[in-house]
């Protein structure tokens, strides 16, 4: 499958390079969550050192090669870039990308002695990642547990159009190989009994499940959950099915699987449901012009009803609504008009209406309302030595705000377990 975008060639990357003003107190630097020396790295790529550009880079950020490619960069690094007051932002994540192709991920990293501790790290995922290798960094030995595959949501649902698997894997060998000492393919459900045997436990399982939509016909054949959609569809196990597939939902994942359908097949009708807007799309900008330039349709302002059928999926029934005032979101609410029911024929619905934890493993464990664990200042639970961070904990975020948390809980880890409370 081909990517989208094309890594910049070294002549495109030197005149980009050129374009940044090495700011005081880089505005970039300061928004981006994992606090990338972005000045100094593209300084390196400048004078031709990129191997010193991933020094830079890998430094601040274990996932380098995940958010060269699929960081919202428009949220934030590139959102204060002071060039744009004179022309465009620099393009920054390009930049970070072209480090990553051009340069080899183990360069030059010399590890401490392991001799600081043990630590469990359930999730393998950004925050996971990100934790252990920074408390390898720190001197700690890290066991790793990953019910599927490590890498979490980018390698297990990300569109191998935006993140392809040479990429993923060159990065999750990379991390496991260095700075884990065991990957155990496993779920773990007894928290309690793993801290017993750790120093301190980093739980950083993210959003294992889907928020149901209660309309009838959800039990139809043709209806799916979007993130199970995908992971099947990137693992290769299922092919995406039906010609005329509806998407409800109007986020990142709804825009994701229409566009892994469409890519699939181009002769699929795909549209994106969704009950308002288009300015109210929660997606980002980069995706939606992805899908909208893959040939997927949308249909707003049009309120799921019931999905109609025999057996299996005939089709969507949905109200036309309207959009009155904002929320509190700044986003316009949507209000159904009565009487103006229609059907959207269809083989197939992929329910995409958001994720949410699985607030029934790990009992004991505090909880916040919605299911998130509850951590305190220090992103201690309510267990002694059992910490949590990423979206377990937040809510659905970006992978560099998960690896920021990452490391930021290793931080807290390392002066827990040095503090002699083990
Ligand atoms: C479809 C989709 C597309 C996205 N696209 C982008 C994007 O383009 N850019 C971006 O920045 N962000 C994107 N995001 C958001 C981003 O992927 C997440 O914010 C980020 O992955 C969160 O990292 P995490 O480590 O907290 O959790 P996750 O990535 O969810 O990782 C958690 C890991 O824990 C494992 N696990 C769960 N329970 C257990 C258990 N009991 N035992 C052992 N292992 C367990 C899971 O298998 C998983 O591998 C996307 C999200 C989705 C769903
Ligand atoms: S990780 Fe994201 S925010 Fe940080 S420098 Fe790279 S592209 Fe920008």
């Amino acid at each position: 499958m081909d990517e989208f975008e094309k890594t910049l060639t070294g002549q495109q990357a030197a005149i980009e390079a050129e374009r940044c003003l090495y700011c005081h107190e880089a505005p970039c630097q300061n928004a981006c969550p994992a606090h990338v020396p972005i000045p100094e790295f593209i300084l390196s790529i400048r004078t031709g050192n990129l191997h010193g550009a991933r020094v830079l880079l890998q430094s601040a950020h274990p996932l380098i090669e995940t958010c060269g490619r699929i960081c919202p960069e428009e949220g934030f690094c590139q959102s204060v870039c002071t060039r744009a007051k004179i022309d465009k932002p620099v393009c920054i994540r390009e930049l970070h990308r072209f480090v990553t192709d051009a340069t080899d991920p183990a360069d030059g990293l010399v590890l401490p002695p392991a001799v600081s501790g043990t630590v469990a790290v359930v999730g393998g995922g950004p925050a996971g990642l990100a934790c252990m290798r920074e408390l390898r960094c720190l001197g700690f030995t890290c066991d790793l547990f990953e019910q599927r595959s490590v890498g979490g949501v980018p390698g297990q649902e990300v569109s191998q159009m935006r993140y392809p698997r040479t990429a993923e894997e060159r990065e999750t060998r990379h991390l496991t190989s260095l700075f884990a000492s065991h990957v155990y393919a496993e779920r773990v459900t007894d928290i309690a009994s793993l801290r017993g045997r750790y120093d301190a436990v980093f739980v950083a399982t993210g959003l294992a499940l889907e928020v149901e939509l209660r309309i009838d016909g959800t039990e139809l054949a043709g209806v799916w959950h979007a993130r199970d959609l995908l992971r099947k569809m990137k693992s290769g196990s299922l092919s995406g099915t039906g010609r005329r597939v509806g998407v409800i939902g109007g986020g990142n994942v709804a825009v994701e699987i229409a566009s892994m359908l469409r890519e699939e097949d181009q002769t699929r009708d795909v549209i994106i449901v969704y009950r308002r807007g288009i300015k109210e799309l929660r997606a980002f900008r980069k995706e939606i012009d992805e899908a909208t330039a893959l040939g997927v349709t949308y249909q707003f302002l049009a309120v799921p009803d019931r999905i109609v059928g025999e057996g299996c999926v005939h089709g969507l029934e949905v109200t036309q609504a309207r959009l009155c005032e904002e929320d509190e979101s700044g986003r316009c609410r949507f209000e159904p008009l009565p009487g103006s029911h229609f059907t959207i024929p269809l083989d197939t619905v992929v329910i995409a209406v958001g994720q949410r934890a699985d607030d029934g493993v790990f009992p004991g464990l505090g909880r916040r309302s919605g299911g998130f664990i509850d951590v305190g200042e220090d992103m201690q639970t309510n267990i002694a030595g059992i910490f949590a961070g990423g979206d377990a904990v937040h809510g659905a975020q970006t992978v560099v705000e998960a690896v920021a948390d990452g490391k930021k809980a290793a931080e807290f880890i390392a002066a827990y377990v040095a503090g002699g409370r083990r």
